[in-house]
């Protein structure tokens, strides 16, 4: 006998690195460009000694502002500390079933490292060869339903009518749409969530309101779904949102034309993206998110990663079924992308 038999064993979900010195990131999805400008003032000018009190255990502030913003009641919100805290309190509220949770085979890595950490038996419902989600897949019995859209790592967008098919015909599962990427330019299901009290929306600041550092998410749902996810965040931890987060994350939100300008910037590049690397012979679905995820027509994409990797062009890659001859780009700036479209002509070029 030893303690650690008695340890919990996990394999963690691997983030996409964070190298110290300066390069072209464009590996894990951040946003480009800073926090909006009131945000540094109202850190800057912040009143320390506030820090001497607890916060406001439901997030007070943010969460009233977010309703407001969102058009919804604050029983309807809950806020976490990124949507990954969101997300795990979802999982560990919601899927209690014998019965398999369902999501896509590819899709968002840290959900099978949840159901694992939290013994929830689940499936992984095959996309099509396009990477489209069909929708029958889900109409059977099961413990419960998450699927990101656009999805995550194909920046796929699934038509809204379509999926509240399944929320719809679920009745008795609780269907969480992920929409980390929802703001660049895809449809959010959010007004749905007064029809299905078994709907639960989740949305983040990390991507497209360019604080993934600050730590802010969120989930929409009907009131007693925001309810349940309370009683289980009060269980472990009340105090999860600190005061400055909570400042910071309200100050966002009133600056809806910085918000606006931005998300269109992405989209912009985005959209010059997919032309220019279609021009050096990369195919990719077309991405409704931050990103691209493209392969490219003779060059394996784990040489194009680490050449990249090589010249200071740092790009996501996993070697895993059905994607390992794909590279995952987030959209960076102008500068950065053509940046890197020269590193690709030159590259190709040189493969012959
Ligand atoms: C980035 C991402 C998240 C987590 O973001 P947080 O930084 O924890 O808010 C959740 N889901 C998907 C699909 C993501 O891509």
């Amino acid at each position: 006998m030893s303690w650690e038999d008695n340890v919990k064993r996990v394999v963690p979900y691997v983030p996409g690195e964070q190298p110290k010195s300066k390069v072209i990131k464009l590996n894990t999805n951040e946003n480009p460009y800073p926090p909006s400008p009131k945000v540094r003032e109202v850190l800057s000018n912040y009143d320390i000694d506030e820090l001497r009190l607890y916060p406001d255990v439901n997030a007070g502030e943010l969460g009233m502002a977010l309703a407001k913003y969102y058009g919804l009641n604050s029983n309807q919100v809950f806020v976490g500390v990124g949507s990954d805290d969101v997300l795990a309190i979802a999982f560990m509220t919601f899927f209690n079933s014998d019965k398999e949770i369902l999501f896509p085979d590819i899709t968002y890595s840290f959900y099978d490292v949840w159901a694992d950490l939290y013994k929830i038996p689940y499936r992984m419902v095959e996309l099509n060869d396009d990477f489209r989600i069909n929708i029958e897949d889900y109409l059977v019995p099961n413990g419960g339903i998450v699927i990101p859209n656009p999805n995550a790592p194909t920046g796929v967008e699934k038509d809204v009518r379509e999926l509240e098919k399944i929320v719809a015909k679920n009745p008795d599962s609780v269907v969480i749409i992920d929409e980390a990427y929802v703001d660049f330019g895809a449809t959010s299901m959010l007004p749905l969530i007064n029809k299905y009290d078994n709907l639960l929306i989740v949305q983040t600041y990390s991507k497209s309101r360019s604080m993934a550092g600050a730590r802010i998410g969120m989930a929409f749902g009907n009131e007693k779904l925001i309810k349940y996810m309370n009683d289980v965040k009060f269980s472990i931890n009340s105090y999860t949102m600190n005061r400055l987060t909570v400042a910071a994350g309200t100050a966002a939100l009133e600056d809806e034309e910085y918000f606006k300008e931005t998300c269109d910037k992405v989209i912009a590049t985005r959209e010059r993206t997919k032309v220019r690397l279609r021009e050096l012979g990369f195919d990719m679905p077309d991405s409704k998110s931050n990103f691209v995820f493209a392969t490219h027509e003779s060059i394996p994409a784990s040489d194009i990663f680490n050449a990249a990797k090589s010249a200071g062009i740092y790009l996501r890659w996993w070697n895993k079924d059905r994607i390992s001859n794909r590279l995952r780009i987030s959209i960076g700036t102008d500068e950065e992308m053509d940046a890197l479209f020269a590193f690709l002509k030159e590259y190709i070029e040189a493969r012959g």
